[in-house]
């Protein structure tokens, strides 16, 4: 069992301020496998302090030198890619197959960061046509300044990869606090930072939760930039963290996403994806696709594929390559998701016949549930779940679709499923939605932009708005003689 007391700062282990430790398990053995500090406030101080003395030297560097630094990163991960994908399946509890597929993402995504940096000294000063007689002006872009770092615990080695590659790539210096719930696998990020030689300062790792840690870097005035991806309720406090200084902030919140499934739709396709959109990581997926809209004509079919297709679902070790269906990460998510279950038999509404599977006898397990003709002011229909519960309606048209599927607080992703190209892209229009996927699987790749609209958050992370996030425009002005 190894014990997380020391935080990574200025390139050394250093011993936590914190004597309050939390215990990290195994979600599938329901065992204790590390303990990690909570952090402290002090701890918070050091390392801002650090990845500010930082800061003039790595902005100075060339982008392309600093390119060179993330595709470092992304070789030492691919080099600890199997030993990361178990540590990440039994601290999160996710198959080892979804848990390869994270890691397959976050080398993807330091690749490209380390590609838009080396794109980006070549952009500076680019001449501007200000339409203003003997007038021209030039666009710099500068680092932010100093990023605090937030991420949750369901998809390990990614959220931070989304945040810490652009940020490095921009000039900024970086305080990272991962999750407590997953501290296992981003421990290795600070491993990498010191095999790869990154300049002392310009990485620095946090454990610690929200009392320890995260209040304090949100609040702290050394902090230029916060990028948080969570809950709807820390998001606000991050935010009101952030409004004192006018700082800069970004936020990856919650979702209750659609998925639409139009008359003409292939149903075995449509099977496959609502599955997916609901089951995929056990459910605890910002971007779960959690209210299927189904064409009336389609409906009785499409559920008898999906109790068909759970039916076949693999409860069990996540280790164990024949699993398809891990734990959920913890007690606290799996209560959480219990009292929905819990709301939705007080709502009198009945789980369809067979979407319920035996479970293994130990591990926070739920087994997946899908409920048919949930009134639209259910709580399980407009609050997000983050576990394997599908809510349905049925649907006249498109048009009600569209309507019932932006009837949300949110607006993070959507799934149409359309036999004819021409109709998905028509709905896909008219979603509300960062991103939409049409007759394919949620995909994320590192050169589109992910965020939400609405409730969902306010940014977006990947692509070149994930640079962005990072960077400050400066125009320089001048006649254009000279
Ligand atoms: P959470 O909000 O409880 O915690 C997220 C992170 O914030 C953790 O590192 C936690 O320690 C830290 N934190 C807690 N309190 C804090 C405070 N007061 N100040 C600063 N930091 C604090 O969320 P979670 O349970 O870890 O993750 C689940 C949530 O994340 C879901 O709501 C999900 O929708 C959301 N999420 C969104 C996206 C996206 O891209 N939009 C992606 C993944 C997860």
């Amino acid at each position: 069992m190894s014990t997380l007391t020391h935080h990574f700062i200025d390139n050394a282990w250093v011993a936590s301020r914190a004597t309050r430790c939390l215990n990290v398990i195994d979600p599938y053995r329901e065992t204790p496998i590390a303990e990690v500090t909570a952090g402290d406030p002090a701890d918070v101080d050091d390392a801002v302090a650090a990845a500010r003395r930082a800061l003039p030297g790595w902005r100075e560097l060339s982008s392309k030198r600093r390119g060179a630094f993330i595709d470092a990163i992304a070789e030492a991960l691919e080099a600890r890619r199997a030993a990361l994908v178990e540590l990440s399946s039994r601290n999160n509890g996710k198959p080892r197959a979804e848990a390869d597929q994270d890691l397959a993402d976050a080398i993807a995504c330091y690749r490209y960061y380390a590609g838009q940096a080396r794109a980006l000294d070549a952009r500076q000063g680019e001449t501007i046509d200000t339409g203003e007689a003997g007038l021209v002006s030039r666009r710099y872009q500068d680092p932010v300044g100093v990023a605090g770092l937030i991420t949750p615990w369901n998809f390990p080695l990614v959220s931070s990869a989304w945040k810490i590659a652009p940020a490095l790539a921009a000039g900024c210096t970086v305080v990272f606090k991962p999750s407590e719930v997953t501290p296992l696998p981003e421990q290795a990020l600070a491993e990498i930072a010191l095999e790869i030689g990154l300049p002392s300062g310009v990485f620095n790792l946090l454990h610690g939760d929200g009392r320890g840690v995260g209040e304090a870097l949100t609040a702290h005035p050394g902090v230029d930039k916060l990028s948080f991806t969570g809950s709807n309720a820390v998001g606000e406090a991050v935010m009101a963290a952030a409004a004192r200084g006018t700082r800069n902030v970004s936020l990856e919140l919650g979702g209750k996403s659609p998925i639409l499934v139009t008359a003409d739709a292939d149903p075995e396709l449509a099977a496959e994806l609502v599955l997916a959109g609901f089951c995929y990581n056990a459910g605890q997926m910002c971007s779960a696709t959690s209210r299927l809209l189904v064409h009336e004509s389609l409906a009785d079919d499409l559920h008898a594929r999906l109790d068909a297709a759970i039916a076949d679902l693999v409860p069990g070790d996540p280790l164990d390559d024949a699993t398809t269906l891990g734990p959920l990460v913890n007690a606290a998510q799996r209560q959480r998701v219990e009292a929905y279950l819990a709301t939705a038999e007080a709502e009198g509404l009945v789980p369809t016949a067979r979407s319920r599977i035996a479970l293994p006898e130990h591990g926070h397990f739920i087994a997946p549930r899908v409920f048919r003709d949930v009134p639209t002011t259910s709580r399980l229909w407009r609050e997000e779940i983050f576990g394997p519960v599908l809510c349905a309606r049925t649907v006249r048209d498109d048009d009600e679709a569209v309507t019932l599927a932006n009837d949300s607080i949110f607006g993070l992703a959507a799934t149409v499923v359309a036999g004819d190209k021409g109709r998905a892209a028509d709905i896909a229009a008219r979603l509300q939605a960062g991103n939409v996927w049409c007759n394919a699987h949620q995909v994320a790749p590192p050169a589109l932009g992910w965020g939400g609209m609405k409730a969902s958050g306010i940014g977006r992370e990947l692509g070149r708005e994930g640079l962005e996030a990072y960077l400050e425009t400066r125009y320089v002005t001048l006649p254009s003689a000279d």
